[in-house]
């Protein structure tokens, strides 16, 4: 075996805080050099780095709009040529800009679409190539539980992250004989700045809808996407697994 293929490398999109913090820190641990995304809060991504290098792991700084097809092209596949083609892909980065349907405004819809539909379809394209070329990778989408459940308020996010199930299970049918599995995760409440967002009585109201009675930590989505990346799950693809609290089953 090569040095370039001893390398096994994760590329965690949205990683400056929350989830996608959790996850890089996460893979890190699990052995993999990661590749901290973010877009413009630098401090903060290199605060993850920190995290990283501190509990004994190795990664970068990889800045990139993951909306920009362009940037997400030209990052993705200098990854490839620099350290070893990626191994994981995960597709966190996320917006919600929440409004009732007929309130909904063109340029809310078109970000948050451009955002986490078609975003994750941009780095998924990117990183396939090299995965295929490979015959392994794995692929994971932080979608939604509202992608699965619907929410009134949430008509635009929901389409995105409901978009991001079909399109997990068109790809991981596409790539399976490569070896290139694809998987969705779908967060309940997690508590992170996204959901921090809300005003106390739309959080004790959420809480009534949660079986187990408790949010989740980000901590909780990165012991799926630990799963998720590692061979333990080679059998998994195409597959949307919800960690919820019971919120939807
Ligand atoms: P967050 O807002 O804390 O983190 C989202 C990250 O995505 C941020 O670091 C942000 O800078 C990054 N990002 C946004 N636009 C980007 C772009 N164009 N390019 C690159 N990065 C970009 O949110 P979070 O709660 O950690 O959410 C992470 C993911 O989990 C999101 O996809 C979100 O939709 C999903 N999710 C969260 C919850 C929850 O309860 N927190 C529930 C379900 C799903």
């Amino acid at each position: 075996m090569t040095n370039t293929t001893a390398v096994k490398t994760a590329l965690v999109t949205g990683a400056s805080r929350g989830i996608g913090a959790a996850i890089a820190l996460r893979l890190a641990k699990d052995g993999f050099y990661v590749y901290v995304n973010y877009t413009s809060n630098e401090a903060k991504a290199r605060e993850v780095l920190d995290q990283i290098s501190a509990a004994g792991g190795s990664g970068e700084l990889c800045r990139f709009d993951v909306s920009d097809s362009t940037q997400v092209d030209e990052k993705i596949a200098a990854i490839g040529k620099t350290k070893a083609p990626l191994s994981v892909l995960v597709n966190n980065a996320g917006i919600t800009v929440d409004s009732l349907l007929i309130r909904m405004k063109d340029e809310d819809l078109e970000k948050t679409l451009s955002v986490d539909l078609k975003g994750a379809i941009y780095c998924t394209r990117a990183a396939a190539i090299q995965m295929m070329r490979q015959r392994s990778g794995s692929i994971i989408q932080i979608s939604s539980v509202v992608g699965e459940s619907g929410n009134p308020g949430q008509a635009a996010y929901s389409a995105a992250k409901a978009g991001l199930i079909g399109f997990t299970k068109s790809v991981a049918k596409e790539l399976a004989s490569r070896q290139v599995r694809v998987n969705v995760v779908t967060p309940g409440f997690i508590a992170t700045d996204m959901t921090g967002a809300l005003t106390e009585p739309q959080k004790e109201a959420i809480l009534r809808s949660v079986p187990l009675g408790f949010f989740g930590a980000p901590d909780d989505i990165a012991c799926v996407a630990s799963f998720l990346a590692s061979s333990a799950s080679r059998y998994i693809t195409g597959q949307v697994i919800g960690v919820n609290g019971g919120m939807y089953m």
